[in-house]
């Protein structure tokens, strides 16, 4: 029989996806140059050259049976080992090569530790709005999601909020900062209150909560913005991390699940991801490219097109009269939609060839995401179609 649930998963796109498939059809038929596409968070700016040099490297001069090998399951040892160093030098960590599981991005690192840790008729706690996609690996998981709103003007923790929607059934709460869709870097006061609420929930509900930290886009931030690195904070904490939008290779696959070395039972949790990865058939990330992150490590893709982009929708979208949260990381602005359907709102924005994705999947309805890792000319270029969008509803 044909599971259901993977089949609704399977026919139906995401909306990110609608819109960016939308924006392909309609740039077929009017010109690439016409369409102002904010859909996808796909980096747009090249990776850095360590990247294909050490690739090549790779090639030319290492075996090729020992390159295009299984590596051990939870990944290469030498690798793990490096990583485990970058961190240490990095955030003052006490991490081993013995912490880490290599996985296929950050959604396979959310994946396994979500299997590992959350069992069926749990709740994992997130704060909105939230990526789509956390939904559909904790719903796998036989788990529901709690969303917890985010101060709507700040988009910080509500960190009341999130201590009253601990209960005994909840497993873990997931953190993402750099934010996405709202670009919010949670300030380091937040995620200490946040870690003080889960030790203390922890202690009275007499279970461990854990916590999930999705740091995809830690090294993307702006200006003199510090991420606070969260195993250092709570001890029961698994650091998803991904190499696809820091070194803009998303399509390679290529992160890691890093369990605290702090952690209550270490070994069971290490263990119960190990276990997650095998019965989910993960692994043995792809070995070519965890071979390539020794010498990448650190290394970031060029984050200025982010930054001058991010300044000038800012500058100009306020100025038209949308209301923005400002934001200190990732690529995304996250605007209020001027009426409260966003959906009606983004199909009006069509109508100006401007392909915005409406809040409604990230848990939290009014609002729109505007991926602004395009060229700095499709923004310049779009700006009197934002302008003429919010004319509309200005009577
Ligand atoms: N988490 C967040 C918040 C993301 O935005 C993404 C991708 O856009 C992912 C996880 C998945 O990352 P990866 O492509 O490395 O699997």
């Amino acid at each position: 029989m044909i599971n259901a649930k993977m089949r609704e998963l399977g026919a139906k796109r995401s909306v990110i996806r609608e819109t960016f498939e939308y924006g392909r059809t309609r740039k077929a038929e009017i010109g690439e140059d016409k369409v102002f596409d904010f859909s996808l968070g796909n980096p747009s700016v090249p990776a850095p050259p360590e990247v294909n040099a050490e690739l090549v490297r790779l090639i030319e001069c290492e075996s090729s049976v020992a390159l295009h090998g299984y590596t051990s399951a939870q990944g290469d040892a030498t690798v793990r080992a490096a990583i485990a160093r970058y961190i240490n030098e990095s955030y003052g960590e006490c991490v081993n090569a013995d912490c880490l599981y290599m996985t296929v991005g950050a959604a396979g690192a959310l994946t396994a530790t979500l299997t590992a840790l959350v069992c069926e008729g749990e709740e994992v706690v997130i704060p909105s709005p939230y990526f789509p996609e956390y939904k559909v690996f904790v719903e796998r998981c036989g788990a529901t999601v709690v969303a917890v709103p985010c101060d709507r003007q700040t988009m910080e923790l509500d960190i009341a909020a999130i201590e009253a929607a601990i209960t005994e059934r909840c497993a873990a709460v997931i953190i993402n900062s750099p934010n996405n869709p709202t670009g919010k870097v949670y300030s380091e006061e937040s995620i200490s209150a946040l870690c003080d609420v889960l030790k203390r929930k922890s202690a009275q509900l007499g279970k461990t909560v854990y916590l999930i930290s999705d740091e995809p886009y830690r090294e993307l931030v702006y200006g003199d913005v510090t991420v606070p690195y969260l195993t250092k904070y709570y001890n029961n904490t698994v650091v998803c991390y991904s190499f696809s939008k820091s070194l803009s290779i998303p399509g390679e696959r290529i992160g890691y699940a890093l369990v605290s070395p702090r952690m209550e039972n270490f070994t069971a949790v290490y263990q119960a991801i190990c276990g997650a990865g095998r019965a989910l058939g993960f692994v043995c990330a792809p070995s070519l490219l965890q071979r390539l992150l020794p010498a990448c490590l650190g290394k970031t893709a060029d984050v200025t097109v982010y930054d001058r982009n991010r300044r000038l929708l800012l500058t100009a979208l306020t100025e038209y009269g949308y209301e923005c949260v400002s934001p200190d990381g990732a690529f995304y602005l996250f605007v209020k939609a001027p009426e409260d359907d966003a959906v009606h709102f983004c199909e009006v924005a069509r109508g100006f060839e401007l392909l915005l994705v409406p809040s409604d999947d990230f848990g939290c309805s009014g609002y729109v995401r505007i991926s602004y890792c395009v060229s700095t000319e499709q923004v310049e270029r779009s700006l009197p179609a934002f302008k003429a969008l919010i004319e509309l509803y200005k009577d």
